[in-house]
């Protein structure tokens, strides 16, 4: 049977699975270079209280200007980074970079950092952050930290580390809540400081009485445990009203404002002024 296939067959499945794995090496030698050449730049995007309508800090997002392949999101290249062992010094450039840029905020707001499950397979971590911030000079309480739920898969060790970075003062943020590997026993075991409703419940919550009964619940739970709740991913200001009438305390998304290079650009001063139709 597999002689009748034919070498066609075989001849077309290798070479696109040789492409492919070329591909994959070819974009990490240019990781690494990328680091190499100061390629990689962060974007920032606020979050808004709904109490008073003010912005508490912003999100740090990754980009990557590449040469020929110009802008590539985060979603190509975080999961080669995180596969090929480049992660740990991606991630540590964002912490270095993104504290560096918090401190020369006349603002004074706080600035959140993805941290990828990989880069709490080693114990470093918390040195990591710890001189990130002693070298820019920033105070622990303006930076936060976003985790998702698989980093609870790598060990023991991640609730440890969680612990260590509280202790250093740093705010820990579930992000991503509801997708993954949900269990509500990580929000039994640890107090996080915020935890942030997944873009795909709020996208649709509107028309999707599912999706609204999700982001009812997890609000409670928020209610129930003390924790704030961000929202993400709000586009429109039907959402936003939702959202505040639910007393959900933080907001973030394309409505509020887009992730943007410079923060001196203030969100939509129509979304932070004027009332929202109910
Ligand atoms: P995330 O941490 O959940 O970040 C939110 C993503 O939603 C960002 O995508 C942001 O641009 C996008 N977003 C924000 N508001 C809206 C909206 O209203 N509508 C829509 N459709 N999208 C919105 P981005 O920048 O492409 O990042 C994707 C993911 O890549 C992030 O998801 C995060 O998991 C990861 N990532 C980004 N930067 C870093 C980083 O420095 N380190 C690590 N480990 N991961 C990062
Ligand atoms: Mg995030
Ligand atoms: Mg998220
Ligand atoms: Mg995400």
């Amino acid at each position: 049977a597999a002689k009748q296939s034919g070498r066609g067959n075989f001849r077309e499945y290798d070479s696109s699975f040789d492409s492919s794995i070329q591909d994959r090496i070819r974009l990490e030698r240019e990781i690494q270079l990328g680091l190499e050449r100061n390629e990689f730049f962060l974007e920032y995007q606020p979050i808004m209280s709904t109490h008073d309508r003010t912005l508490v800090g912003y999100e740090a997002l990754v980009r990557w200007q590449h040469p020929e392949r110009g802008r590539v999101p985060p979603d190509q290249f975080i999961g080669i980074a995180e596969e090929c062992g480049l992660i740990a010094q991606l991630g540590g450039w964002v912490l270095r970079r993104a504290c560096r840029d918090a401190v020369s905020w006349k603002n004074g707001l706080n600035v959140s950092v993805n941290v990828s499950p990989i880069q709490f397979t080693t114990s470093d971590l918390p040195d990591v952050i710890k001189s990130a911030l002693d070298d820019a000079g920033l105070e622990p309480n303006r930076l936060s930290i976003e985790i998702t739920e698989s980093t609870f898969l790598v060990g023991k060790q991640a609730i440890q580390i969680l612990k260590a970075l509280r202790a250093l003062g740093v705010g820990i943020v579930m992000d991503d809540f509801g997708t993954g590997y949900s269990s509500l026993s990580h929000l039994r075991d640890f107090q996080f400081d915020k935890v942030k409703i997944d873009r795909s419940f709020i996208w649709d919550m509107i028309n999707r009485p599912h999706s609204a009964a999700i982001v009812d619940a997890i609000l409670s739970l928020g209610h129930g445990l003390g924790v704030d709740i961000v929202a993400e991913g709000i586009e429109t200001a039907e959402q936003l009203a939702y959202l505040e009438q639910r007393s959900c305390s933080l907001v973030q998304g394309y409505f509020i404002g887009r992730p943007s290079q410079t923060i001196a650009e203030r969100p939509r001063t129509e979304v932070m002024e004027a009332p929202v139709p109910a």
